[in-house]
């Protein structure tokens, strides 16, 4: 029996490759915020008593945040992401993703990761970006705010769900 922990990733869970109810994979409440955007919400609405939803840390947090302002990630990240990361340093699990920011920033921390080959549902995810200071939302990036001056996080917009599922 392997008691080895997993944390998922939105794209981890909207590949549909994984079965998040599996004890072993953990899921902080902001990815399941990320996924509510999207139809698989209902898909996956069933299981939620089934799954592994922890909050990170305050501690855990801050020396994730810390690490990614470090690497220049800081802003490529959502909310979600961070999470992620932060709990796979509390609990020392590997991630499942093919987030490329949150691989570079797992590498900083010591945290290990693997892909799941889910580069084409990464690409289905529309990112906005959102002021830390104003709240205000930009559909692009840049450094800082223009309106307020503070920086830009990565937030889901939405995503569409009919990639794979296309059928004549
Ligand atoms: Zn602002």
């Amino acid at each position: 029996m392997s008691s080895a922990l997993y944390v998922l990733d939105t794209s981890a869970i909207l590949s549909r490759k994984i079965n998040p109810g599996s004890r072993n994979f953990i899921i902080p409440s902001s990815v399941m915020g990320e996924i509510s955007l999207g139809r698989i919400a209902r898909n996956i609405q069933w299981l939620q008593e089934d799954l592994n939803i922890r909050e990170p840390g305050a501690k855990f947090l801050e020396e994730t945040s810390k690490a990614a302002m470090e690497s220049g990630d800081f802003n490529k990240l959502s909310r979600a992401d961070m999470d992620v990361l932060a709990l796979a340093l509390e609990f020392k699990a590997t991630i499942i993703t093919d987030d490329f920011a949150i691989e570079n920033v797992a590498s900083k921390l010591g945290i290990s990761f693997i892909g799941a080959d889910l580069k084409e549902i990464s690409k289905v995810i529309k990112w906005n970006f959102r002021c830390t200071g104003c709240g205000r939302r930009f559909s692009k990036f840049s450094k800082d705010c223009p309106v307020c001056g503070h920086s830009l996080r990565r937030t889901v917009k939405s995503y569409n769900e009919s990639g794979n599922e296309s059928r004549p």
